[in-house]
């Protein structure tokens, strides 16, 4: 197997919830010897310096200052939450069978969490002498299982079925009065007392590469941690250029993007304006010469069902990274950003693909446009072409990760002028 893919499999593999994604990108961050910044801390910055911080455990932001007169950011963003089911509070449900209470998080295809081993992961709030303080927990085991109705009881169940969050999809935890309470297992494993947490369940099957050739790879959340691994790569391997790179991993995509850490916050702009108070920059100088990929997986053409399709761009997996474009902007992508993610593509020897919704499906939304009504900068929408988006397990095709970490590099070695309107010079 080719070794980058190998990586990005154990990526995936380790990454049981957003809190353990973004401590993943950290350790590849502090790997290739990125300083921790604190949000709190006054910063000072200097030419030639690689920088990260994170917000919440659950969303980073990586830069570095050139050596010479900085020009323009070069900037990606992804997200590294999924849709799943969050452990409410007071979860422990007891009865014939002890059962978790949860909720879910956002869309995801609810009847592909049935009947498999399920686990929890994320982070909890324990308890110091000075006040409270934050760990990764995962139970790193096959806990849980949301059983199916046999057929029996259920002759409706292939004839399209409702799936009720509330009485269909509570995981089963043990018998009806197991020895150790699940309160007293996130303990074990906080080692504290805990005041607080963010739960949730994640599916146990690893990451596989399959096909005939090889040639698909399926994961849990490919949407959109193949993204912010691609992006990071990228990221790392890219050489140095004029601009400042920066990458981006949000938190809360899938519910709407507006919270702390989320593409909706202040974050990045307050980190870009940080940067540029330390660095004697102009920020609104800094900007007219930046951009912006947005990056998010993208929906391949369905073997079963290429009738969900429009009939002129529909991607398949295999065939390059994807440009994405809604005349409503749902998606940022406009004829120049296209053009400059083309010329990018063109220099790494990358293919591209295009998708656009059939003209009476709506589709969906990403962090794009919400990270542009914060940061006003040419952005383009992109993503790898998938399978089964929002499903406990996801299909996407193993040489697009290959291209968009090729593209990456090549963005990320990139600075743009935008000497006047309408004028891009890539170099
Ligand atoms: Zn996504």
């Amino acid at each position: 197997m080719e070794p980058r893919i190998r990586e990005l499999m154990d990526f995936l593999d380790g990454a049981h919830s957003v809190y353990h994604a973004v401590a993943g990108l950290a350790w590849e961050l502090e790997a290739a010897g990125y300083q921790c910044l604190s949000e709190s801390d006054s910063w000072s910055l200097r030419a030639g310096g690689k920088y990260y911080l994170t917000r919440g455990g659950s969303a980073v932001i990586a830069f570095r200052i050139p050596d010479t007169e900085p020009a323009g950011f070069m900037m990606s963003a992804s997200h590294a939450d999924r849709p799943s089911f969050k452990v409410k509070e007071n979860a422990q449900l007891s009865g014939k069978y002890t059962r978790l209470a949860v909720e879910g998080y956002g869309g995801m295809i609810r009847h592909s969490w049935l009947d498999r081993p399920l686990s929890v992961a994320g982070r909890v709030l324990v308890q110091t002498d000075e006040g409270v303080q934050s760990r990764l927990v995962d139970i790193d085991r096959d806990l849980l299982l949301i059983p199916s109705v046999a057929i029996h009881m259920d002759r409706q169940v292939n004839e399209g079925k409702n799936w009720n969050l509330a009485v269909d999809l509570l995981p089963v935890l043990g018998g009806a009065e197991p020895g150790i309470q699940f309160s007293k297992l996130l303990t074990q494993a906080a080692g504290g007392e805990i005041l607080g947490h963010d739960l949730y369940l994640y599916n146990r099957q690893k990451a596989a590469v399959w096909g005939i050739e090889e040639e698909f790879l399926s994961a849990p959340a490919l949407d959109d941690l193949e993204c912010a691994w691609c992006c990071c790569k990228g990221f790392l391997e890219a050489e140095e250029s004029a601009a400042i790179p920066v990458l981006c991993v949000f938190d809360s995509e899938e519910v709407g993007s507006s919270s702390l850490q989320g593409a909706g916050s202040c974050l990045l702009e307050s980190v870009l304006s940080r940067i540029c108070k330390a660095c004697d920059l102009d920020l609104d100088r800094m900007l007219s010469q930046s951009f912006m990929v947005s990056a998010d997986n993208a929906h391949a053409i369905h073997p079963n069902h290429p009738e969900y399709a429009d009939a002129a761009n529909a991607p398949v997996m295999g065939g390059g990274p994807v440009i994405k474009f809604n005349a409503n902007m749902r998606y940022t992508t406009d004829g120049a950003t296209a053009a400059i993610w083309r010329k990018v593509c063109a220099m790494a020897n990358v293919p591209v693909q295009t998708y656009c919704n059939r003209a009476d499906m709506p589709g969906g939304s990403t962090l794009g446009n919400i990270s542009l009504s914060h940061v006003s900068v040419p952005t383009v929408d992109l993503g790898l072409p998938q399978l089964a988006m929002h499903a406990a397990y996801e299909t996407a095709g193993v040489q697009d990760a290959l291209y968009f970490m090729d593209a990456m590099t090549a963005f990320y070695s990139c600075a743009m002028e935008i000497p006047a309107d309408g004028v891009y010079v890539i170099r």
